[in-house]
């Protein structure tokens, strides 16, 4: 907070798009005192004209008080939220008694309540002690939140929506400590997702480098990101999130002084899939089932969006990913599409490109060029009570409800008798393909039939084409001229 991140909607989307990611959910986080439902509002029309793909948002609750529910409950019921994250550490940090109301809250409303796990008092208190001794560089920041420091706070989270009997998802979790502590709760049956970032995974932590502060840190310990991917591939840990929160040089350079003072946060959302797959896939690790379900499936029925998204299937959107495994590209911030002027995977030789990227049916990376159009994608409300959060028994036949129509009646004892599950007994059956398979446009063809034309949509689209890397695609007729497709 106090500084603004490198890459906006547009900037943001387009890279996701480019690294075959064809949905995204930000965050919206008001400032400590300020309403979340103005922070929605914001977030919005900071969207709406600018996203590339469809977007959901999580809203950040960064202080307790009943206008603060009410606003939650407005929300899920008129809004199309069902997600909300909550930080434990930070200045807008909850204490134990807010997190045990707001994930009461979420459980009502059938929301599903997120962590920022890191023990904020203990990071307040090392660092105050670190600067005192002069050690004030970037290498305080990982020795100010050691991994226990992190898996405190996942346990702490885990217990305290245990009292309430709220599912919890742990955002960016970052160690082997914080994967085991997932992986005892939901032995006993406790609803609890684990999201991993490319960061940790893709990335080893050097204390030096200032540009890989982010929180949780990436750490050093070597054998971290084996241990998450095998986490990841045994459904101890369900999913993989850009958390996507970029900063150019000169700004985390502020902090080069006074750890503290550095920008918390890295790219990911453009190369993420690449990094899963490099690193989990190409190894070995994961296959490839499970590759689709920790970067796709998972997510999208976590947040209810299953199965028009996350899912090939009549009825589905049209979001796809057509993935050649025996392409390779460098990643590069000489070649990457998103603003922040460097990228933490540099160098790194991933096997595996999105060939072609298909959003809502339209081809935006047509044989590995790219070609996001700005305001293409839209807002997609996320209706509360997900049965995969909420009724795991009946996940793959109950249909989602109604935003705001909850059925509180039948949900109300879903997650009062927790069932014993085993590792793998939640892991998302693999999307079963059509039988007519889906065919990749051409890019000289007419637009198939029933798939939709940007040019009667009514986004504004004058200056939305993305050609600036692309001199090769020719526009034969200009946005607002005739009304053949792009490509
Ligand atoms: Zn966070």
């Amino acid at each position: 907070m106090g500084t603004w991140t490198a890459d906006d909607y547009y900037q943001g989307t387009k890279a996701a798009i480019a690294g075959g990611t064809t949905f995204i959910i930000n965050f919206a986080i008001p400032e400590k005192g300020k309403s979340i439902l103005e922070a929605f509002y914001d977030a919005r029309q900071r969207a709406d004209s600018k996203v590339c793909c469809d977007y959901s948002i999580h809203v950040g609750i960064t202080q307790w008080n009943d206008r603060i529910e009410k606003e939650m409950e407005s929300l899920c019921k008129e809004h199309g939220i069902n997600s909300f994250k909550m930080f434990m550490a930070y200045s807008f940090m909850l204490n134990d008694a807010e997190l045990y109301s707001a994930f009461e809250a979420c459980r009502k409303l059938g929301a599903l309540p997120m962590v920022h796990a890191e023990n904020g008092h203990i990071i307040s208190k090392n660092s105050e002690k670190l600067l005192a001794k002069g050690i004030t560089g970037p290498e305080g920041h990982e020795l100010s939140r050691p991994e226990e420091v992190e898996a405190e706070a996942v346990n702490r989270a885990c217990v305290i929506a245990n009292q309430v009997k709220a599912p919890v998802y742990v955002d960016h979790l970052s160690s082997e400590k914080s994967g085991k502590i997932v992986d005892e709760r939901r032995s006993i049956g406790q609803i609890v997702f684990g999201a991993v970032t490319p960061s940790s995974i893709g990335v080893v932590g050097n204390p030096k480098n200032i540009n890989l502060i982010s929180s949780p840190p990436i750490y050093s310990n070597p054998e971290n990101a084996r241990r998450l991917l095998e986490y990841l591939a045994s459904d101890v840990l369900q999913l993989t999130g850009s958390d996507h929160c970029t900063f150019m040089k000169d700004q985390k350079e502020a902090g080069k002084n006074d750890f503290t003072k550095i920008p918390n946060g890295v790219n990911g959302v453009e190369d993420r899939m690449s990094v899963i797959w490099e690193k989990g896939v190409h190894t070995g690790i994961i296959d490839i089932n499970r590759f689709v379900a920790i970067t796709s499936t998972n997510a999208a029925k976590i947040f209810n969006l299953y199965p028009r998204k996350g899912c090939i299937a009549v009825g589905s959107d049209a979001d796809i990913v057509i993935w050649n495994p025996n392409k390779t590209r460098i990643i590069s911030a000489e070649t990457h599409h998103q603003a922040v002027d460097f990228n933490i995977f540099e160098g790194m030789e991933c096997h595996g490109i999105p060939e072609y990227v298909i959003v809502n049916g339209r081809v935006v990376v047509d044989d590995g060029q790219l070609r996001a159009v700005e305001g293409y994608g839209k807002f997609i409300e996320t209706p509360v009570f997900a049965p995969y959060v909420y009724d795991l028994d009946n996940a793959d036949s109950v249909k989602p409800v109604k935003n705001g129509n909850i059925d509180g009646s039948s949900m109300d004892n879903q997650l009062s008798t927790p069932k014993k599950t085993v590792h793998g007994e939640q892991s998302c059956p693999t999307p079963t393909l059509p039988e007519s398979a889906v065919s990749t446009p051409s890019c000289k063809g007419p637009r198939p039939e029933g798939q939709r034309n940007i040019q009667d949509s009514t986004f504004s689209i004058s200056e939305e084409l993305d050609l600036e890397r692309k001199s090769c695609i020719r526009v034969k007729n200009p946005p607002g001229g005739k009304s053949s497709g792009f490509w």
